[in-house]
């Protein structure tokens, strides 16, 4: 096999070629340092990049293969967005608060992908503190899209979609609180799936908002984010929130028929706001399952205008909390030269964080105090027990749902940056899976102007098997998941 082919390969095939003794770990490993110091900068897809320990972590994957050890992901490369813990080496939620955390310990994702032999080759860049749709209030600088360098890649997790769709890396981790796995996903046409609430550990995740927060993976076919979200998941007593449920054989079970799905279609999803491009692409996804046997029902979603408020009242007032512990004591940035200790706080959480998080610590200060509470954040969870029942209802009649991931494909670096509220209504197709806790995948279904646009399917609690099975069936279809910028290539 030549080397230059591993970069587009899956993590399936990478698994398979290893096996078939095509290539070593340490050559695949290597291929994609290289290539992450070619593109790496271009794209400002990592904060951090682990080149040495990878190597030597392959080197220690090719000695255990070679005596006949296996493990689900042994010597296969992959990141983690620079939020998840990593034991040892910088974990700095694109913040300036955290630009010199060194965690003593890895986050509950990152202790079991390794535990199942994964090789981390960096940390990716992010919106700082997950905070943004389109990775430009990261500390270290936007990220760009592969398919154009003059716009956003998306956010949260930017830097993670970014690197996974320009092939630096076949698969990276993710967070999504109110979209930010499946809109980046989307906006460089890549898989991305968020697992319903519970299914993955939490611990050593630096919160944002701990009632939405959810880790996931983005790759780039659903068979691998199958793969990997098997590993990752499962229950985990350091985490109150972490389900015990059993964990699924997703991989062994994605070969299973979509014959007389019900895929719900929402009728409020198709609105003005939605380019018609873009809802031609997932209209023209919805005929190709239906093809597969799947069955089309028309649905109503009530109340999901609202969730864009909601959420923002609601994750605002959660991050206003998890952010209080940054304080410039124990650990993180620390301001210098300070009259008194409230100057002391003052000036550290000043200078540490950034506009957009600052904007959020006030608003949330705001909704949960005294004389608002009951006006804003009492409300917003109602609104938020309305919009989960409108999905339980939805689910009473159909087993997914359907829609857009985006309103519109990637949009400039720049151009929603002055407009809060035109930045936030970009995750009005994604924020009600967060509200209700669903899982939710976005799959390439297209071009919009040459760059690629995401079908969002949503399934029931702890339903990712069926979100698994449909996705999988839709790429074996459809070759939009294959398709590789063409300066990456
Ligand atoms: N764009 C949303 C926000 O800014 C969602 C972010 C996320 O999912 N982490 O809050």
């Amino acid at each position: 096999m030549p080397a230059q082919n591993i970069q587009n390969m899956t993590l399936c095939a990478l698994k398979q070629g290893m096996s078939e003794k095509e290539f070593t770990s340490l050559e695949v490993i290597e291929t994609l340092l290289t290539r992450i110091s070619e593109h790496g900068g271009s794209l400002n897809a990592f904060i951090t990049v682990t080149a040495e320990q990878a190597i030597t972590e392959a080197k220690n994957a090719d000695k255990l293969m070679a005596v006949g050890k296996n493990k689900p992901l042994l010597g296969l490369p992959l990141a983690h967005k620079d939020l998840f813990c990593t034991d040892g080496i910088l974990t700095s939620c694109a913040s300036k608060m955290l630009h010199n955390f060194i965690p003593p310990y890895d986050a509950s994702v990152v202790k079991n992908l390794k535990a199942s032999g994964a090789i981390m080759l960096g940390k990716t860049n992010m919106d700082e503190f997950a905070m943004g749709s389109s990775n430009e209030t990261s500390y270290y600088g936007s990220v760009k899209n592969p398919w154009n360098l003059e716009l956003s890649p998306g956010g949260s997790s930017g830097g993670s979609a970014s690197a996974v769709a320009a092939c630096l890396v076949p698969a990276a981790t993710g967070t999504d609180t109110g979209g930010s796995i499946r809109q980046p996903a989307a906006l460089t046409g890549i898989t991305g799936i968020k697992p319903t609430y519970g299914r993955v550990s939490r611990f050593g995740m630096i919160a944002f908002a701990s009632s939405l927060d959810q880790g996931g993976v983005f790759a780039r076919s659903v068979e691998d984010a199958a793969l990997l979200l098997g590993e990752m998941a499962g229950f985990d007593e350091n985490d109150s929130t972490s389900v015990d449920v059993p964990v699924p054989d997703y991989l062994g079970s994605i070969n299973q028929s979509i014959k007389g799905l019900k895929i719900g279609l929402v009728r409020q999803y198709f609105d003005a706001g939605l380019d018609d491009n873009n809802a031609k692409a997932v209209r023209e996804a919805l005929e190709v399952l239906e093809d597969q046997g799947a069955e089309i029902i028309e649905i109503d979603l009530p109340n999901i205008e609202l969730s864009v408020p909601t959420y923002y009242v609601v994750a605002s007032a959660e991050c206003s909390s998890n952010l209080s512990r940054y304080d410039g004591v124990r650990f993180g940035y620390r301001a210098e030269n300070y009259k008194d200790l409230n100057e002391f706080y003052c000036k550290t959480r000043g200078e540490g964080f950034g506009a957009e998080v600052k904007r959020r610590i006030m608003t949330g200060t705001y909704v949960l105090s005294a004389g608002y509470y009951d006006a804003y954040y009492l409300k917003a969870q109602k609104v938020r027990q309305l919009i989960s029942q409108d999905f339980k209802n939805a689910f009473s009649k159909v087993d997914l749902i359907a829609g857009p991931t985006t309103p519109s494909p990637a949009f400039a670096l720049g151009a929603k940056m002055d407009d809060p509220i035109e930045m936030y209504l970009n995750d009005i197709y994604t924020i009600g899976a967060n509200l209700a806790g669903l899982p939710g995948m976005s799959i390439p279904c297209g071009f919009v102007n040459d760059l690629p646009v995401g079908l969002q399917l949503v399934g029931k609690h702890f339903g990712e098997e069926s979100l698994l099975q449909c996705g999988h069936r839709y790429q074996q279809k459809t070759d939009w998941h294959t398709r590789v910028p063409e300066r990456f290539k």
